[in-house]
């Protein structure tokens, strides 16, 4: 198979060099963490835990409340303190949150019964990545057994499993394909046999030959293919993914199964096979933590609701006259967070800590139609135009353009000659439509 791609994207700086070489290592056990009933997408889960109340490592403290919800667990063995309102890296705001002060080491309450998974049936896979609380790890957050559990209708025939890891900076999916592809091709094979479908495809940016080279070692003779990708950005993104693999096009407004197709991502397979074959719920995860303004950018395995700043301080700490903003995940999708004392969520790839002299403050200037937003939007759209509807307040003219099509990917403001925030003006501009139509699309 050779290189495969979509039509626009752009090709920021990768800078996958600061961090790359960093092995995976356990970081420090936390004195708190913090897990949030919103740890997923969907419905927040429901506390399991009073306060003072004793709890082990991976034990139940959250039950999934409705269809498209997830499980929660405890990172940590020990005291519950109670439920606390904390800032959200993905919502923006503050939201509950289970806070727990650990006592000691790891007493283990671990899911049973653990086996291969080839002694699971399919339906089995399912229940246990329900109760194991996995979701999306690549960022989305989105319940993984939903996402196995697609209506009678829709006939899905493909898996594909994302390793394009298409934004710049992090390496986490890098190092997993690197050091743990036993694990995560065993967990690829167990959601081939939970979907029931023959075909899987792992996809990989050219731009990381070692990983292609490790998982295509790891693949011999299980019938699962991989796919080089072109290196380029939103490779990553689940339309564009497919696109690149199949030539399917999910229409808009649809979901990858409305092409057969179910995408999930390295680091999920992983968390797969961990709640099968070892009987861990998901309570950590593999996290690049770089940038120029921290001192040694690191990728290391965190325990879910661990502080960021935790995580900082192991790189040597932050170049306190060099850093420009704080971000969590990469630059081009990530969220930039106003301090570091901000808990990790199960779709927290990343921390990335940007220098002034890479994301110098930017001047914008008036629209000059050089058309490169055009040439650059990967879903087809027209980012000046969306982007004279989303400021002058005319949102139905925006949505009626393709606004809700808009994945903020960020490649129109990155394209953009003339500085205009333009994913900045959508993210709003989507949350007050949102906000005016009752919440519905
Ligand atoms: S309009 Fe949306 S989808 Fe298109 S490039 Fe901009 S952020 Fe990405
Ligand atoms: S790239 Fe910027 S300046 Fe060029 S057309 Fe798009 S919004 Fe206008």
């Amino acid at each position: 198979m050779g290189l495969l791609t979509f039509r626009g994207g752009v090709h920021p700086p990768e800078k996958k060099e600061l961090s790359e070489h960093s092995a995976l290592t356990n970081a420090p056990l936390p004195e708190v963490v913090y897990v949030f009933l919103a740890n997923h997408a969907g419905v927040p889960a429901k506390p399991l835990v009073e306060p003072g109340q004793h709890v082990l490592t991976g034990q139940k403290i959250g039950e999934a409340a409705g269809f498209i919800s997830a499980n929660l667990h405890s990172p940590v063995t020990g005291v519950v303190k109670g439920i606390e309102k904390i800032y959200h890296p993905v919502l923006g705001k503050p939201d509950s949150a289970i806070v727990i002060e650990r006592e000691g080491e790891d007493t283990w309450q671990l899911l049973e019964p653990r086996k291969p998974y080839e002694e699971f049936e399919p339906q089995e896979i399912v229940e246990r990545i329900k109760e194991a609380g996995i979701v999306g790890l690549g960022g989305a957050m989105f319940p993984t057994n939903v996402k196995l559990s697609p209506p009678k209708e829709k006939k899905i025939d493909l898996l594909i499993i994302n390793g394009a890891e298409c934004e710049p900076y992090l390496t986490v999916d890098y190092r997993m394909m690197l050091e743990k592809s036993q694990e995560i091709v065993r967990g690829v094979l167990a959601l081939i046999k939970a979907l029931g479908v023959k075909k899987a495809i792992i996809g990989i940016e050219n731009n990381k030959p070692k990983a292609i080279e490790e998982i295509k070692k790891a693949t011999k003779g299980t019938g699962i293919e991989v796919a080089t990708l072109k290196t380029k950005y939103p490779q990553g993104a689940e339309k564009q993914l497919i696109y690149a693999i199949t030539k399917r096009v999910v229409p808009s407004g649809g979901l990858p199964m409305d092409v057969g197709v179910v995408v999930q991502n390295v680091g999920t397979a992983f968390a797969v096979y961990e709640a099968l074959e070892e009987g861990k719920p998901l309570i950590e995860r593999a996290i690049t933590v770089t940038g120029e303004a921290v001192r040694e950018p690191i990728n290391v395995i965190a325990r879910i609701g661990t502080l960021a700043s935790k995580l900082i301080e192991l790189t040597g700490g932050i170049k306190e006259d060099e850093v420009d903003r704080v971000i969590f995940g990469g630059p081009m999708m990530g969220t930039a967070v106003p301090r570091v004392d901000i808990p990790i969520v199960k779709g927290t790839s990343g921390i990335t800590v940007m220098s002034k002299e890479v994301a110098p403050s930017r001047e914008s200037y008036p629209c000059i139609r050089c058309g490169s937003c055009v040439k650059a939007c990967p879903m087809y759209l027209q980012p000046f135009v969306l982007n004279l509807y989303a400021t002058n307040r005319l949102y139905d003219k925006a949505v009626e353009n393709g606004l809700m099509d808009c994945m903020e990917c960020g490649s129109c403001s990155y394209a953009c000659p003339a500085n205009i925030e333009l994913v900045k003006n959508f993210k709003l501009a989507k949350k007050v439509y949102r906000t005016l139509k009752g919440g519905k699309r």
